[in-house]
């Protein structure tokens, strides 16, 4: 997928009211299902799941605020964001005062549109601009949220790439919020571009779309005995803003995942942040008693940007270019993760003759010849058994992938085994 079906892909899902439950979550999965064969579970209302239960399930038809002359002020249908998520069914017509408790805006961003959920708490609200608000006059208006709060399913799905290993690769993708591009249909949009073009794997990649928090608390009390297989993973999120990527760190801060994603964004402008219990579902992934090697990709991160959780989070806020480069070092990631291996050098005394060999010089008059030899003569001193490639890309200061090309020829020539990873 190029950056510009991507965002294609962002525009398609955006006008979808999704929640963490309901039909939203159900047509955004079977778009993405366009794109990958998905494996769709519904878990009914009330399933114990770990210390939570699976809520009921929302739905959601029409909501407006009418005024007087029976203008729509407020309308679900022009923008998803109005109605605060979750709200249960109401009918009837209030004055701006009585109203004026459930109306929510965001006084110091007063064109936007906030977005707002009580998935815990059975109520009732609205979303809007400050500007709107302060147009309004004392009503009466005539409100309505044609909503259902009733017993149904959470839904979730898993598109898996199988590969030569159980073990597994982890990507993880909140599907539960309405229209706001940024969090999280980049990072679908970019999950899906990567699940499209990993062939073969040597580790079983297996791609998770639940809904926040409850979703990925329903997918671990459901594959609890078989999370040990997790050997790294990512919480993807935030993957289309202008800003530079952030890489937040497992819980375990030095997990292979966090050393990967450490080698793989040096060189470009980024941050890394440590883990902290705040954020999105790297936050069930890593809670104590799992502490899984799972830490987070976005570009801005978590809350970090002004039009998140707004209407600001929009399509045009999200850009190809930069769904392209969160892909590229999603990419980058996988050939690492695929990739790293210790090696034992099987001529460790002295340095073995490469020319004799066709090793030396044999890629002469190509401007990356001196990296290709430097990475060989790395990759021969550091072979003992005990060093990884990427260990190797660390120490040396090289692209992990001049390494591994390296190592390839060497063990091609006879000079590396592989040893058990
Ligand atoms: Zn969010």
């Amino acid at each position: 997928m190029t950056g510009e079906e991507m965002h294609a892909l962002v525009e398609r899902l955006y006008p979808i009211c999704r929640s963490i439950t309901g039909d939203g979550v159900r047509r955004t999965l079977e778009i993405v299902g366009e794109h990958l064969p998905l494996d769709v579970h519904e878990v009914p209302t009330g399933t114990p799941v770990l210390d939570w239960a699976v809520p009921k399930e929302w739905n959601i038809h029409d909501a407006y605020i009418k005024d007087p002359s029976g203008r729509r002020v407020v309308d679900f249908r022009r923008l998803n964001l109005h109605v605060v998520g979750y709200s249960v069914p109401v009918r009837g017509t209030y004055t701006l005062e009585e109203l004026r408790p459930r109306l929510h805006t965001l006084p110091d961003q007063p064109g936007l549109v906030p977005y707002r959920t009580s998935y815990y708490s059975e109520t009732w609200g609205f979303c809007l601009s400050q500007k709107t608000l302060d147009g309004l006059d004392e009503g009466p208006y005539e409100v309505l949220i044609d909503s259902t709060l009733a017993d149904g399913h959470l839904t979730y799905a898993e598109h898996v790439v199988h590969g030569d290993s159980d073990e597994e690769v982890l990507i993880s993708c909140h599907v539960c919020h309405p229209s706001l591009a940024n969090d999280n249909l980049a990072g679908i949009a970019v999950a899906v571009a990567l699940a499209a073009r990993l062939e073969s794997p040597r580790f079983t990649y297996r791609f998770v779309f639940a809904p926040g928090t409850i979703g990925a608390i329903t997918w671990l009390a459901r594959n609890r005995d078989r999370v040990g297989r997790i050997r790294a993973g990512l919480t993807l999120a935030c993957a289309g803003d202008p800003g530079p990527l952030t890489y937040k760190r497992s819980r375990r801060g030095d997990a292979g995942i966090d050393r990967v994603l450490a080698h793989v964004l040096a060189g470009r402008p980024h941050t890394i942040l440590d883990f902290s219990p705040y954020g999105y579902d790297e936050r069930q992934y890593c809670s104590p008693g799992f502490d899984l090697p799972v830490g987070s990709l976005t570009r801005t991160p978590y809350a970090g940007y002004p039009e998140y959780h707004t209407s600001g989070d929009h399509p045009g806020f999200v850009t190809a270019e930069a769904m392209t480069e969160t892909l590229e070092v999603l990419r980058e990631a996988v050939r690492v993760l695929e990739r790293d291996a210790r090696y034992r050098n099987l001529s460790p005394y002295g340095e073995p003759q490469l020319g004799r060999r066709g090793l030396y010089g044999s890629l002469g008059g190509r401007s990356d010849t001196q990296e290709a030899q430097l990475a060989m003569l790395w990759v021969l001193n550091q072979s003992d058994g005990g060093h990884s490639l990427l260990d190797v890309a660390e120490r040396s200061g090289l692209p992990f992938d001049a390494v591994a090309e390296a190592a390839a020829a060497l063990e091609a020539a006879g000079l590396l085994e592989r040893e058990g990873s």
